[in-house]
C-alpha cells in the first residue's frame, strides 16, 4: 500500500447493469494517513473527546470560508440558509451527526481533503509521534498538534461524509472505516440526507464509546468549546 498513490487506483463496487444506482468508488489513501489513523486508533491517548473539538472547528472553518467567500462571490450564497452548526445525538444506537450550512466539499475536493494530508503541523505531529514511541508512554501529542478530521476515528468505527459545495449541483458521499485503507466516494441518493449546501457527517460510535452519544454529555462538551465558535451551535437528540 506504500506504492499506492493518491486515487490512481479505483473500482467500482457497484453492478453495472442490473442497477441505476451511480456507482461507488473506492480509493487508497495516501501512506500517510494510512499511518496517521493508525497512529490515533492504536494511541492510548485517552482524552478522546478532542474530537468534538477538532469537527466543530473544521464545521466554522468551513463556515468562515463561505462567508468570506460570499463577499466578492455572492452566488455561493444563493441558497439562503443561516449560517449554523447543528448536532443530533441519537443515543440508542450510539450515532453523532454534525451537520454545518458551510462551503461544503466538491467531490475531488472530498477526496484531496480527505484522502491525504497537506497540513504542515500533521507531518510534524507524525514525526513527534515517531520520536516519542521509545519511550512507551501515552503522551498528549494528538491534543497538542490536534489531528483534525481523522480525529474522528478515536471514537468511531465508521464516518460518513455528506457534502454539498454550491461550485457543484451534485451532493457526495465519503465514506471510511476504523482500519481499513481505503475509503469509498458515491453520489448522494438518499431524499433525507440531501442538505442545501454545507456537510453532513455522521460518526458511528465504537462499541465503547457510545456514552458520547447521550445528549447531556455533548451539551456539556459543545458548551466548552462554543465560546470560540461565532456561529450557532444548536443540539438536539433523536427522538424515541
Ligand atoms: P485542517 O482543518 O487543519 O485543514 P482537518 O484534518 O481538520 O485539517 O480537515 C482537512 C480538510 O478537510 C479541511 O482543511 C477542509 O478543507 C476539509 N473539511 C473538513 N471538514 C469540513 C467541513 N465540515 N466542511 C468543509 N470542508 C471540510
Ligand atoms: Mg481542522
Amino acid at each position: 500500500r506504500n506504492n499506492v498513490f493518491l486515487g490512481s487506483r479505483y473500482e467500482s463496487t457497484a453492478a453495472a447493469s442490473d442497477s441505476s444506482e451511480p456507482p461507488v468508488q473506492k480509493y487508497e489513501y495516501q501512506a500517510e494517513v494510512s499511518r496517521l489513523m493508525d497512529l490515533i486508533v492504536n494511541s492510548l491517548y485517552s482524552n478522546k473527546e478532542v474530537f468534538l473539538r477538532e469537527l466543530i472547528s473544521n464545521a466554522s472553518d468551513a463556515l468562515d470560508k463561505l462567508r468570506f467567500l460570499g463577499v466578492t462571490e455572492p452566488h455561493l450564497l444563493k441558497d439562503a440558509v443561516d449560517l449554523d452548526i447543528r448536532i443530533q445525538t441519537d443515543k440508542d444506537n450510539g450515532i453523532i451527526t454534525i451537520i454545518d450550512s458551510g462551503i461544503g466539499m466538491t467531490r475531488q475536493e472530498l477526496i484531496d481533503c480527505l484522502g491525504t494530508i497537506a497540513q504542515s503541523g500533521t507531518a510534524k505531529f507524525l514525526k513527534a509521534m515517531k520520536e516519542s514511541k521509545d519511550s512507551g508512554s501515552d503522551n498528549n501529542l494528538i491534543g497538542q498538534f490536534g489531528v483534525g478530521f481523522y480525529s474522528a476515528f478515536l471514537v468511531a468505527d465508521k464516518v460518513v461524509v455528506s457534502t454539498k459545495s454550491p461550485k457543484s449541483d451534485k451532493q457526495y458521499v465519503w465514506e471510511g472505516e476504523v482500519n481499513a485503507s481505503s475509503y469509498t466516494v458515491r453520489e448522494e441518493t438518499d431524499p433525507e440526507k440531501l442538505i442545501p449546501r454545507g456537510t453532513r457527517l455522521t460518526l458511528y460510535l465504537k462499541r465503547d464509546e457510545k456514552g458520547f452519544a447521550h445528549p447531556e454529555r455533548i451539551q456539556k462538551l459543545v458548551k466548552n468549546y462554543s465560546q470560540f465558535v461565532s456561529f450557532p451551535i444548536y443540539t438536539w437528540q433523536e427522538k424515541g
